[in-house]
């Protein structure tokens, strides 16, 4: 189809895919991305000297030393019960578990996390409580100091639990302002470790908007811009090297004949952009990485399809941008992340609400794993790729001169959910 069709399809409400013809060879692309590997260096080098603090604050990262990193698992159980049910792309599948990330249970605790420790970094090192060599363990003794800091975040839920739970951590006053899609239970949540959670009727656009209005008035107030964020985005493209450590350990290889395939949930973009970007810079070619969102909040397909970025919406397109997916519950994709994707995702997939629960009820059932209805999405990558014509010719165009590849669902939340909710949402399976 092109992207004309595509549109049709999306404008309809349908499940589709769409394979981006404009993909060019990483190596040629990132001489003309606004971010490189050193980037990257310095921000997970940012994240092993706050280590320290991270295993203070909270004492259950002592197990990795501070560093927030999920499990690497393979779900053969899954694959095989899915295999059941249509023809599946050829390879191991594996779950990638941020869904169980210490700290926020999500995605978020990966970009929203490093977006408050460079923060801190930066408002300690003007203030002289600290230098780069310093152990940064001592920052838990200033919380007075960080509480004339204010920390703002617009969020459809799991965004703002990484901020808020991290900001209030050190002390600052957190304040997050959540759309209309947020679950009550994730409010709660943040209101019990004190952070003030403030609630719009409108959607995500409108609890950025507001927030970042407020936040640039108060000059003690920063704002974390999941729109524009670069440091939510490096945050998020750490994970590669962490995923090529995991890999080694399991004997895994990735290059020209044994492919990796990753399937992420989106949402504006950030968490599955950086995570990407991160992939990329480590494995180039070898590496295809595949957006997965809700059919009534496809905001980074419609960016893509119709290339106009952020100057289109959901709702352009006659959606109402309402879905279970919290997590992607998004109207309009990040400007920042298109540019730095437009050349480089390989594809987009669409999925309907009712196919989250029943994978979620599969995954409990087969691996006895549980992550939230948004995570689930990143099945639908690997369950539909043979299906639709263009992505299943894709496939075979490049597996043809492979002799194998590893498939990787990105489960990007479910951790905290509390267990009723965990029940009520099988039941919809
Ligand atoms: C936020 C989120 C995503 C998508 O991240 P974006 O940066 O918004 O694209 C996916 N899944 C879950 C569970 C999330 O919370």
């Amino acid at each position: 189809m092109n992207n004309t069709e595509i549109l049709r399809e999306i404008s309809c409400a349908h499940e589709t895919a769409w394979v981006n013809r404009d993909k060019v060879s990483f190596e040629k692309e990132s001489k003309c991305l606004a971010l490189n590997g050193e980037d990257i260096a310095e921000a997970s080098a940012r994240l092993q000297r706050f280590a320290p603090l991270i295993e203070r604050l909270f004492p259950e990262t002592a197990d990795r030393h501070g560093v927030i990193e999920s499990p690497l698992r393979e779900i053969s159980g899954t694959k095989e019960k899915l295999s059941e049910m249509g023809e599946l792309p050829r390879g191991r599948l594996f779950l990638k578990c941020d869904s169980h990330l210490a700290i926020a249970g999500s995605v978020k605790a990966r970009g929203g996390i490093y977006e408050v420790l460079k923060h801190t970094e930066d408002l300690a090192m003007a203030a002289g409580l600290i230098s780069e060599t310093d152990n940064y363990a001592v920052l838990a003794d200033h919380r007075d100091f960080f509480s004339r800091y204010k920390i703002q975040v617009g969020s459809t839920g799991n965004l703002g639990m990484s901020i808020g739970i991290m900001s209030a951590a050190l002390g600052y006053q957190a304040i997050v302002h959540m759309s209309a899609d947020a679950k009550e239970w994730k409010k709660q949540l943040l209101r019990e470790k004190g952070v003030i959670v403030k609630e719009y009727r409108d959607d995500y656009s409108r609890a950025v908007k507001e927030g970042r209005r407020l936040s640039d008035a108060d000059e003690m107030s920063y704002f974390v811009d999941d729109e524009h964020s670069k440091d939510l985005f490096l945050g998020y493209s750490v994970a590669g090297e962490r995923l090529k450590q995991q890999l080694d350990q399991q004997g895994i290889t990735v290059d020209e004949k044994h492919l990796l395939f990753v399937y992420l949930p989106c949402g504006v973009g950030g968490a599955p952009g950086g995570i990407t970007f991160g992939l990329k810079q480590i494995w180039g070619d070898h590496v295809h990485c595949f957006f997965v969102e809700p059919v009534q909040a496809p905001c980074m397909c419609i960016s893509m399809a119709s290339q106009k970025g952020d100057q289109v919406c959901v709702q352009d397109y006659g959606l109402t941008g309402k879905t279970d997916a919290d997590g992607l519950a998004v109207g309009r994709a990040s400007a920042f992340v298109y540019k730095m994707m437009k050349h480089v995702v390989s594809g987009i997939f669409t999925v309907q609400d009712d196919r989250l629960y029943q994978n979620m009820k599969l995954l409990k059932e087969a691996d006895d794993i549980i992550i939230e209805p948004s995570s689930c999405a990143a099945f639908e990558g690997y369950t539909s790729m043979m299906k639709y014509k263009d992505t299943a010719d894709y496939c075979r165009s490049v597996m043809e001169s492979a002799e194998d590849a590893v498939h990787i669902l990105w489960a990007t939340g479910g951790s905290l959910m509390p267990q009723q909710i965990v029940e009520e949402y099988l039941a919809k399976g």
